[in-house]
């Protein structure tokens, strides 16, 4: 069984950050997470996409970001479980152990629950065909946008990464964008974008449809929309993106007695603990009056929830507060001489 002063359940923005915080102030953490990689729905969903809103970085990716996170926690050489769930989650005494589906067994007086939506899966295409197709032709995230440089692209959906995609690959790509209603809920300005390049005949929109069939052997060669009114279109198509959202599964996250509120974990906005001694949770899947699912707001969550797993991880030690910029102590503990 491992032992350390904090378990962090979540390699998210929100779990990475979370190492630095603890690790300035002189404690271990374990990060667990059940994707195969550090960085959550930035590292999932929008590794290409630019965020404009993390406090003095004016522009980055999601992977960026990912890669800074983690550049930012090199010093503390924290040990991450990836591949792996957090099942059960048990009190023994004043501790807490963990148990994932790996059978690993962890053992700290704090957890903190940065599980973001939970284990997130994404909303498929309806049609059974489309299995196969699956990681070839057929996929719903964009990982690396080279691998669909020129080809017919056929995007499905109505929202903000429908639209987004569409825009940024209609770059170098046909695009058609099929959605099954007339109205787009994605951003209007990025609509606009996608109707000007439609008049230009970059885009084509098919609106209001859905999938019917698909058709090709080991690759996709081309599908075959149906309208409301009954008529069917076949499009030559190479690659088909689905962006249908995802489905939110909280899994065992939510079964540990922790006070939910739809699909996320109560905390009191002054430690971010849970209606538990010594499990907080931080990031998406928290919540509190006046919550905002900012990257930065997780930020700011895991610097306060750090300092009450100081407290129940050193109960004999004064927690001081120090700026980074003058403290010897936390300069040491990063490495800088
Ligand atoms: C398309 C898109 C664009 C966005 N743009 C912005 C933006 O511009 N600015 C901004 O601030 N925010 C943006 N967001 C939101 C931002 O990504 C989230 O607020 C952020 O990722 C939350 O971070 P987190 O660490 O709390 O959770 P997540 O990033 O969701 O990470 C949670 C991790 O916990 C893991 N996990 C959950 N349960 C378990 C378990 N039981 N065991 C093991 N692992 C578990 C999951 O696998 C996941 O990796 C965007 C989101 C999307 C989808």
């Amino acid at each position: 069984m491992k032992k350390t002063d904090v378990i962090i359940i979540g390699a998210g923005p929100v779990g990475l950050f979370a190492v630095h915080q603890l690790g300035i102030k002189g404690l271990k953490a374990v990060v667990i997470d059940n994707l195969d990689k550090a960085g959550g729905q930035c590292i999932e969903l929008y590794p290409d996409k630019p965020i404009y809103d993390i406090p003095a970085v004016p522009e980055c990716t999601g992977e960026e970001l990912t890669k800074r996170l983690l550049e930012q926690i090199e010093p503390f050489h924290t040990e991450f479980y990836l591949n792996e769930r957090v099942e059960e989650v048990k009190k023994e005494n004043d501790n807490w152990k963990v148990k994932t589906n790996n059978k690993n067994e962890f053992f700290a007086p704090n957890i903190l629950i940065a599980g973001g939506v939970g284990s997130f899966e994404p909303r498929k295409l309806s049609i059974k065909e489309a299995e196969k197709f699956e990681g070839k032709s057929i996929f719903y995230a964009v990982k690396n946008k080279e691998q669909f440089k020129n080809k017919n692209i056929s995007i499905f959906g109505g929202g903000d990464s429908a639209l987004d995609w569409a825009l940024e690959l209609s770059k170098f790509s046909k695009i058609t964008l099929i959605h099954r209603r007339n109205e787009f809920r994605g951003a209007q300005h990025t609509l606009d974008e996608i109707k000007k390049l439609e008049k230009e005949g970059k885009v084509n929109i098919k609106t209001p449809c859905q999938i019917e069939s698909l058709e090709g052997e080991q690759n996709l060669k081309s599908i075959k929309i149906k309208f409301d009114n009954g008529k069917t279109e076949k499009i030559q198509t190479d690659v088909v993106l689905g962006f249908f959202g995802l489905i939110m599964k909280l899994g065992p996250n939510a079964e540990w007695g922790l006070n939910m509120n739809k699909k996320t974990i109560e905390v009191n906005a002054e430690n971010f603990e849970t209606n538990k001694k010594g499990i907080f949770a931080a990031g998406d899947i928290c919540t509190y009056p006046g919550k905002l699912k900012l990257i930065l707001s997780g930020f700011h969550e895991v610097a306060l929830a750090s300092v009450e797993c100081f407290k129940r991880a050193r109960p004999n030690e004064k927690y001081r507060f120090e700026f980074t910029t003058s403290s010897k102590t936390i300069q040491d503990r990063l490495g800088k001489k």
